[in-house]
């Protein structure tokens, strides 16, 4: 097994235990956490001293094609090695099969900052395709029609994975599910924390179709790109350096039903508690206000 760079630490943990690089003692560490979902795909998490949204991004891996979704908060390689990390998981990967590299494709759950940052350390990479963010590009790309809920099947090789169009966290949000392992990649539509819906027609749709969509493909297991959550009820506000007894990162479809309801139940902006995730409905100035001074209180008295 290739060494992976300086500050990438590679774990065997399930994917619902701590993550060290959101720990209080350990995330100093700790630059980019490396945890396998099965033998051919790996979650991949900034730490929080790299970036306080710490996003999850995750690398799928076919005989032909591997699929880099995310790059995350790092612009440069000291900050956050992803691109070298991606190197070495994707070369030993394909040398444990005898096969060689696979191409890589570097996409995007959405086009946020925090989930695309690195695309920067892939631009010289050979056999690389980077997508681009704009909501047009990632349709064409994909083959997905600008309908909400629209369908596409994308093939890695040995692998093929469905690809959703689901808008209203973000335009440019797909949902990527792996019908073989059960697994679907949400992306900030759904994971344990909070949920900043853009178009909230847009998302009720969303909503229903991955519900569809999971129950279509057998999924157990549904990952998104962040955690916000506490084991306590609470949540982290935004900007803080460490989370203390975090939420496990993996949803039941169970609770993307809940999260489905929750979000089709609701009629207005503004913020609407749930669980697993509170609803942040349109432009809600004020209780992003209270976040960010939350978040600074906790940084104040180190409690984040
Ligand atoms: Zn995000």
């Amino acid at each position: 097994m290739t060494m992976l760079p300086e500050g990438v630490l590679r774990d065997a943990e399930p994917l619902d235990a701590p993550w060290d690089g959101v720990g209080e003692d350990t995330a100093r560490q700790v630059k980019l956490q490396v945890r396998p979902i099965d033998d051919a795909t790996f979650a991949l998490r900034q730490s929080s001293r790299v970036s306080t949204e710490a996003p999850i991004g995750y690398l799928i891996c076919g005989t032909r094609r591997a699929l880099l979704l995310d790059t995350g908060d790092a612009k440069s390689a000291v900050e956050c090695p992803l691109r070298e990390t991606v190197d070495v998981l994707l070369h030993d990967w394909a040398d444990g099969r005898g096969l060689p590299d696979p191409t890589l494709v570097v996409a995007h759950t959405h086009g946020h900052y925090d989930h695309v940052k690195g695309d920067s350390q892939f631009v010289d990479r050979p056999d690389t395709t980077i997508v681009a963010k704009d909501v047009d590009a990632v349709h064409r790309f994909f083959g997905l029609s600008g309908t909400v809920g629209a369908t596409t099947e994308f093939d890695l090789g040995g692998r093929t994975l469905i690809v959703m169009a689901t808008p209203g966290h973000d335009a440019r949000s797909i949902t990527t599910v792996d019908p073989t392992s059960g697994v679907m990649f949400s992306g900030d539509t759904a994971y344990p924390g909070r949920l900043y819906i853009d178009d909230l027609a847009a998302a009720k749709t969303s909503l229903a179709a991955m519900v569809e969509l999971a129950d279509t493909h057998g999924v157990h297991t549904v990952l998104g790109a962040h955690i916000e959550n506490d084991t306590h009820g609470g949540d982290y506000p935004v900007r803080t350096r460490f989370h203390r007894d975090e939420a496990p990162l993996p949803l039941t479809v169970a609770q993307l039903r809940t999260l489905r309801d929750d979000v089709i139940r609701t009629t207005g902006k503004g913020v609407h508690r749930g669980d697993p995730m509170t609803l942040y409905v349109g432009n809600a100035p004020l209780p992003m206000l209270k976040l960010l001074i939350r978040g600074a209180v906790w940084r104040l008295t180190g409690r984040g």
